[in-house]
């Protein structure tokens, strides 16, 4: 008989430096689905994991899935009622194998602030120590003691921009699979070192400093008792103890091999972090320099208000420095504010407005900027993802509008979305090639979205939940110091902790005897 797989997981990734809490309606415009809903997934992690368990001629058994835009903490009774919600699907699954987790690694939950660890425990709790809980994570998780004690192995991206969504879900369902063929004895250790870090620098395509780790880590793979390596560049945005990077590995059977690589492999990670701080500019300056330069887009990297790390979308500090310094020439710029959309729809298409814009949702990091402009376009906001975590999914600005300040186009949004390419500027209509200025919110993708088209990018130093540099925020969680906050910081050796070695054999006989 084929072995019988949950599938499930809760997929957010979370900030503590926002006001903007996660609540229904942030899963509900993305993903909540239940049972056969989680069937007909083909793309991401879930399409990978559950075409990998097909062709091996093993059952998916869908539990509960929901994933959301990266935002503020989840309320507690969402947290609840999400978990709740897949714990009774699991009671009435019938008799399990084995367990896959799609998880973030980086959500926190109002009442579960180490939310995947949480929800790992919860899962173990319920199926006890032979079944074998397999988890994949995003890259930028925070990985804890609690995490890898309730799962017997967990598997990271391996790209950032992060590409291998679906790879990594049918490297997931390959893990289970090798385990319960008996393949497999797993073993986990994770070794971290305080490195709090944006992810400016972050990128895995050669060079850069994490993609050297990851290049060597990858060679190492599939050597002697080495299964897998991960290397981890945390989300620095949490406010939580032991927060940093590093590097997680699962061996075969044995903890001490894991334990030396991944130490080994940290200590790599630790000698990089000088080259993983960035640097930043004042964004008037940035637009007085981009002005020097011939042609466009200029790329203005407004990181710390970046919707794919949890901020609200609602910063004005480029908006206003372009107002300033160049206001007679076309620019393109992003801003979420739910009141100023309903005010440019209520008023219509190519109808004059004032409004007063931005910092409305996250007051914390700035003061709304007053402007005239002409509602020039309106829209629903729904579009499609092409690529990347979410590809083939639908994205939710809801009510929209294109407000034009001469030749100053700001697209006023009325909720946050994920920057993967420039799919809500698509949406709009909007010609990229004929502005000077971009203002691109995010850290990273913004190097593959205009690729071969901008003649530079500046990151911006600008006040918000997600800044480029983490120096700009108040850590308040961490007990001992890190990097960048002290850049002289040193340490003994990296932190490391490890899973128990569980004895999932029991499982792999009953199945042969089926
Ligand atoms: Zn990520």
């Amino acid at each position: 008989m084929s072995a019988r797989i949950g599938v499930c997981g809760i997929f957010i990734e979370c900030n503590h430096f926002t006001v903007q809490l996660a609540d229904r309606a942030t899963f509900e415009r993305s993903e909540w689905l239940c049972g056969g809903e989680l069937l007909a997934k083909d793309t991401g992690v879930l399409g990978g994991m559950m075409s990998v368990l097909r062709a091996n001629d093993s059952e998916p058994v869908p539990l509960l899935y929901a994933s959301a835009c990266p935002s503020g903490a989840v309320r507690a009774e969402v947290y609840d009622a999400l978990k709740n919600e897949l714990l009774e699907w699991l009671d009435n699954a019938g008799e399990l194998d084995g367990i896959l987790l799609c998880l973030h690694g980086a959500g926190a939950a109002v009442n579960a602030p180490d939310m995947e660890g949480d929800l790992a425990r919860a899962i173990r709790e319920r199926v006890g120590d032979a079944m074998p809980i397999v988890g994949t994570l995003d890259l930028h998780a925070h990985i804890t003691p609690e995490l890898l004690a309730n799962t017997d192995a967990l598997l990271a991206w391996e790209t950032y921009p992060h590409v291998d969504a679906f790879e990594t879900g049918e490297r997931g369902a390959q893990t289970m699979v090798d385990i319960l063929a008996g393949r497999l004895k797993p073993v986990m250790a994770m070794a971290k070192v305080p490195i709090v870090i944006s992810a400016i620098h972050g990128q895995t395509q050669p060079p850069g400093p994490f993609a050297d780790i990851m290049q060597e880590a990858k060679k190492l793979e599939g050597n002697e008792n080495i299964y897998s390596i991960s290397p981890i560049l945390v989300h620095p945005y949490l406010n939580l103890p032991d927060m940093g990077g590093g590097v997680l590995v699962v061996a075969n059977e044995s903890e001490t091999d894991a334990v030396i690589l991944a130490k080994r492999l940290a200590k790599r990670y630790w000698e990089k972090r000088h080259e993983l701080q960035p640097e930043t500019i004042e964004p008037n300056e940035a637009v007085r320099q981009g002005l020097q330069i011939e042609g466009g887009p200029v790329l203005m990297i407004e990181t710390a208000d970046c919707c794919g790390g949890g901020a609200t979308g609602d910063s004005v500090h480029t908006l206003k420095a372009l107002l300033t310094e160049a206001p007679n020439h076309p620019a393109i710029i992003p801003v979420v504010d739910p009141e100023a959309a309903r005010r440019a729809h209520t008023a219509g298409a190519g109808q004059a407005i004032r409004l007063l814009l931005g910092h409305r949702l996250d007051p914390k990091w700035g003061e709304p900027v007053s402007v005239d402009g002409i509602v020039s376009r309106l829209s629903d906001g729904a579009f499609t993802y092409h690529g990347g975590i979410w590809d083939g999914r639908s994205g939710c600005m809801g009510p929209t509008a294109v407000v034009r300040i001469g030749p100053i186009q700001i697209v006023v949004s009325s909720n946050a979305t994920y920057d993967w390419m420039t799919e809500q500027f698509d949406l709009l209509g909007l010609d990229i090639a004929a502005c000077k200025f971009v203002v691109a919110k995010n850290p990273m993708n913004y190097q593959q979205a205009y690729a071969g088209m901008m003649k530079a990018a500046f990151i911006l130093d600008t006040p918000g939940s997600t800044p480029a540099n983490t120096n700009a925020l108040t850590y308040t969680g961490m007990a001992a110091d890190w990097f960048p906050k002290k850049t002289g910081v040193t340490i003994d050796k990296p932190t490391v902790f490890a899973s128990r070695q569980r004895d999932l054999t029991t499982r792999k006989l009953e199945i042969d005897g089926k």
